[in-house]
């Protein structure tokens, strides 16, 4: 009767599956990738990543996701062509993606991180398949993005369920394939006020930093005093904010930034490029990255042009991939910013984020979490 017990009890903790089972029985044994970058084509030496991008979208569709469980393994961003051509949202044409990432190819671009992940219908598949026709290296993202776009059964989902997600995208493979998340990211926050959600995203991405050694890319939108709280948990959970690249926070007032760089995360300037270009050089965004230079902190700056909408390629008017290049670093060289001051901020910087450290254990929180 015991044994008839045990295993019916067996039976179903095997089907109840996520639920029953302890997070440490969970997760998948996490590889040591430290000193590596992880790309779409698996483990590479940093030297290897050459001038990169740090925050693209190759491929991009703001649809609302499905739910996590079941695991959806069938996502694909590539769709058939709109009648329509203006009606295109997103990027979803493997062809034009390919087009306009080889036009940084061509100008020696080494390294593109595609920060779409499970809400923007990520598709690992793809980006392997234009990693390999490019050949750029292509960097995937993890995580949740903004609360409008979390799975529709995120409610239900614990902080173990989370991070467990996202721990198989980086020692696994994503979405059923073997195909591997070098980068947690882009996180979504968007706060006033922050959810339980969001925090709930927060604390699972940092918990997965800290396991497998992957670095991070938060979404900011919220003020200051919201970023620090994120930043306090990311720091919690035992991540070094030196892995930490906050998005669309360059080009905000000084104070902001300068706290930003105190706590010493990457302060990433981004979303550019797009149609109508401006006819004289984008002088706002460039006064804003060289004063930031002036002030010493190059170490920390990121520059990507975040392109995730039509009017930002250059099929349609708008700067491409290679805006950085074609304006914003001939603007700083007018200025004065030497060759490697620029090699700095498009090349180390990265190279530096991108670098896995070493799994380590999730910390134990003293305090009960938020
Ligand atoms: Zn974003």
């Amino acid at each position: 009767m015991k044994k008839l017990l045990t295993l019916l009890l067996s039976f179903v903790f095997i089907n109840a599956g996520f639920i029953l089972q302890t997070p440490a029985q969970r997760l998948p044994k996490i590889p040591n990738l430290s000193g590596k970058v992880l790309t779409v084509m698996g483990p590479i030496e940093p030297s290897a990543l050459g001038t990169t991008l740090m925050h693209e979208h190759i491929f991009i569709n703001f649809k609302p996701p499905p739910p996590m469980f079941p695991a959806p393994t069938n996502i694909t961003v590539i769709e058939p062509p709109p009648t329509d051509p203006k009606k295109r949202q997103g990027l979803t044409s493997f062809d034009q993606s390919l087009g306009a990432i080889m036009d940084f190819k061509n100008i020696g671009g080494g390294t593109i991180v595609d920060v779409s992940q499970f809400g923007l219908m990520r598709d690992p598949l793809a980006l392997k398949l234009v990693s390999r026709a490019s050949g750029l290296n292509v960097v995937m993202g993890s995580g949740f993005y903004m609360r409008q776009l979390h799975p529709p059964d995120m409610d239900k989902l614990s902080l173990e369920q989370l991070t467990e997600i996202i721990v198989r995208d980086i020692a696994v493979g994503a979405q059923g394939t073997d195909i591997r998340s070098g980068i947690i990211g882009e996180v979504g926050v968007v706060g006033k006020p922050l959810t339980p959600n969001e925090l709930k995203s927060v604390r699972a991405s940092a918990r997965a930093s800290r396991l497998t050694g992957a670095p991070m890319s938060i979404h900011n939108f919220e003020p200051l005093d919201e970023m620090l709280q994120v930043l306090d948990i990311i720091e919690s959970e035992g991540v070094d904010l030196h892995h930490v690249v906050m998005s669309h926070t360059g080009g905000r007032d000084v104070k902001t930034m300068e706290a930003l760089f105190d706590r010493g995360v990457y302060v990433e300037w981004d979303f550019m490029g797009l149609a109508p270009l401006p006819k004289k050089a984008d002088e706002q965004r460039i006064e804003s990255i060289f004063a930031m230079i002036q002030a010493g902190h190059a170490k920390q700056m990121i520059l990507s042009h975040d392109v995730c909408i039509p009017s930002q390629l250059k099929v349609n008017g708008g700067g491409g991939y290679t805006y950085i290049h074609d304006i914003i670093i001939p603007g700083l060289k007018a200025k004065g910013v030497s060759d490697d001051v620029i090699k700095t901020i498009m090349e180390e910087n990265p190279r530096s984020v991108l670098t896995f450290t070493a799994p380590r254990s999730v910390v134990k929180q003293k305090k009960k979490m938020k």
